[in-house]
């Protein structure tokens, strides 16, 4: 059995915060393109938590990790612009501390007036973050009074911003961490049927464990991208040049066959948009996708079987989408993912978006609104879905209290 997701969850709302120093673990690890933040989804989606702390007179310090850092200090990987796009939407200065906890975090932090916000450097600089490493955990701790967890989409890691401080620090869900519980817990223990799951994307090994939980739970599995091929090779078929996983093949195989089994219908494409190379000017042409050409790899899903989909998203109770339908980052190949987004937002199903591709495709297509979450974790929103206990909820659960 498993327990409802917020249950013994401490809310930001059951904290005093007035006059004591805040530290929120937030997820602003964002694209960026030249410098500058390219999808602002998670740092606007942070907005609501640091609003309600710094209106009622608390002081914050905002941490997060950003890409994969090379090393300490990787200018590549700073969280400058994270800190000028936040200051931009949030109003109040956001100063950005040189180090993670360091001395100069400490200075600064020590230094803090209520309303004021100062943002931590980068935490996978340092090297204890990811390994959650307790000496990492307590230097963050040190650095405020309070604890609020609004970083969903990292909380699925037993890293030591999310699982170690809350330990040390009394801590709390955020508002964004609240949220997301809520609705993918309801989608977890109580989908509105029937309930189909729409994955694509790029790898079946990032999704397969998911994909196997998942099964036990769906009515319907419709799959699209390049993890689509590794179906079509699992059902017999052949796949041309396109990208497939061939030490997955028959992995996929046994677990279509178990599903089918238990009664849920699995949509593989029955028509592919296919080119003869990898590039955004690549010409498009529509293919079955049983009589695959040698030389083509598939870049989308067929008009047809984006229509399938879409017709089965239209008499849904729920719907769950994570992963593009095809390379929607190029015009020519984004058709398929449209369709799917369009069924979405117009369905009465209660929709929801999981994965930081599909999100930006929704988002950049003006259906976000339409939808009835888009969620700020991909991976984290996958293994809740998939039954799993998130490090973060759990650390939550048992975190220190204040007498
Ligand atoms: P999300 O971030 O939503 O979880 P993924 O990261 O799994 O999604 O997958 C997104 C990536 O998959 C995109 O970069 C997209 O271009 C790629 N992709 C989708 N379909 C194909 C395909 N048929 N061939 C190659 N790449 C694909
Ligand atoms: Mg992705």
């Amino acid at each position: 059995m498993t327990v409802p997701l917020l249950d013994g969850v401490p809310r930001l709302g059951d904290l005093d915060v007035a006059g004591r120093r805040v530290l929120v673990r937030a997820d602003l690890n964002v694209p960026l393109r030249d410098g500058e933040v390219a999808d602002e989804l998670r740092v606007s989606a942070s907005l609501p938590t640091l609003e309600h702390l710094l209106s009622r007179g608390a002081s914050v310090v905002v941490c997060s990790h950003l890409g994969r850092p090379s090393e300490f200090g990787d200018p590549a990987t700073s969280l400058r612009p994270v800190a000028d796009r936040l200051a931009a939407l949030l109003g109040p200065p956001v100063a950005l501390s040189a180090d993670v906890a360091g001395e100069d975090a400490r200075a600064r932090a020590a230094a803090l007036q209520p309303g004021e916000v100062l943002l931590l450097e980068n935490l996978r600089w340092e090297p204890g973050e990811t390994k959650g490493d307790p000496e990492l955990a307590a230097r963050l701790a040190a650095l405020a009074e309070l604890y609020v967890d609004d970083a969903f989409g990292a909380c699925h890691r037993a890293h030591a911003s999310i699982s170690g401080v809350p330990g040390l620090l009394h801590g709390a869900a955020g508002l964004l961490l609240e949220r997301e519980l809520e609705v993918l817990g309801g989608l977890r223990d109580e989908p509105a049927r029937p309930y189909v799951a729409v994955l694509g994307g790029a790898k079946v090994s990032d999704k397969l464990i998911v994909l196997e939980r998942l099964l036990e739970r769906v009515d319907v599995l419709a799959v699209g991208g390049a993890m689509a091929s590794t179906f079509q090779l699992a059902a017999g078929r052949t796949v041309g040049r396109s990208r497939v996983e061939e030490d997955r093949v028959e992995s996929v195989a046994t677990l279509v066959a178990a599903a089918r089994a238990r009664g849920v219908e699995v949509l593989l494409p029955d028509d592919l948009v296919v080119a003869a190379e990898f590039a955004s000017d690549a010409t498009p042409e529509v293919v079955e996708a049983d009589a695959m050409p040698e030389d083509r790899m598939s870049l989308d899903i067929g008009p047809r079987s984006a229509a399938r989909i879409a017709e089965v998203v239209a008499r849904a109770g729920a719907v769950f989408w994570n992963g593009p339908m095809g390379v929607s980052e190029w015009a020519s190949f984004a058709a398929g993912t449209r369709t799917v987004a369009e069924a979405m937002a117009s369905s009465s199903a209660f929709t929801v978006v999981g994965g930081g591709d599909s999100a930006a495709a929704v988002r950049s297509m003006g259906l976000d609104g339409a939808m009835d979450h888009v969620s700020t974790g991909g991976g984290a929103s996958l293994e809740l879905l998939e039954g799993r206990e998130l490090p973060g909820v759990e650390a939550l659960r048992t975190t220190q209290r204040e007498s």
